[in-house]
């Protein structure tokens, strides 16, 4: 699967989907994409693919020089890599926001898997040792757990 990035300019951000991996092949596309972007730039992850360690670098590097510039960078439906990499690495996020990251859930009673999307100011917590609401399985009935550790997870939003 190859990388392609589009971009929609509406009311002044720039929003850009990222869809493919952030591997080796990023440096390029990501160096085109640099001086197309204006002061108000939203990556949205919905469709990006996994994280390599070439593609962090160039990641990185990216917005480095994006920041050189004073700019609102927000991120948008970040999935499980992406969350991954904002946790272990703090310049992957940069001066980024973070508006609203994917979780999985899992119920252990059934095995039935949900992906929830958590929004900042609506469902994303706003620590990670504030505890979630709880999520009844729809198959089940039973109780459904976030996948990976809670506080783990969303370390990022710890004060
Ligand atoms: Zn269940």
């Amino acid at each position: 699967m190859g990388i392609s990035i589009q971009i929609v300019q509406r009311e002044g951000w720039d929003l850009i989907g990222y869809e493919g991996p952030i591997d080796a092949e990023a440096e390029v596309h990501l160096a085109q994409l640099l001086p197309k972007l204006g002061n108000h730039v939203v990556f949205n992850f919905r469709n990006t693919g996994t994280v390599n360690s070439c593609g962090v670098r160039s990641w990185i590097n990216f917005m480095r020089e994006l920041q050189k510039t004073p700019r609102q960078i927000v991120f948008q439906e970040c999935t499980g890599d992406i969350v991954m990499q904002i946790n272990m690495i703090p310049s992957f996020k940069g001066t980024a926001t973070i508006q609203s990251v994917y979780g999985a859930y899992v119920c252990d009673a059934c095995g039935h898997e949900d992906t929830v999307l958590f929004e900042a100011g609506k469902t994303l917590p706003e620590s990670n040792d504030v505890e979630l609401p709880p999520r009844p399985c729809p198959e089940c009935g039973a109780q459904m757990e976030l996948a990976e550790m809670e506080e783990e997870y969303f370390a990022f939003l710890a004060a």
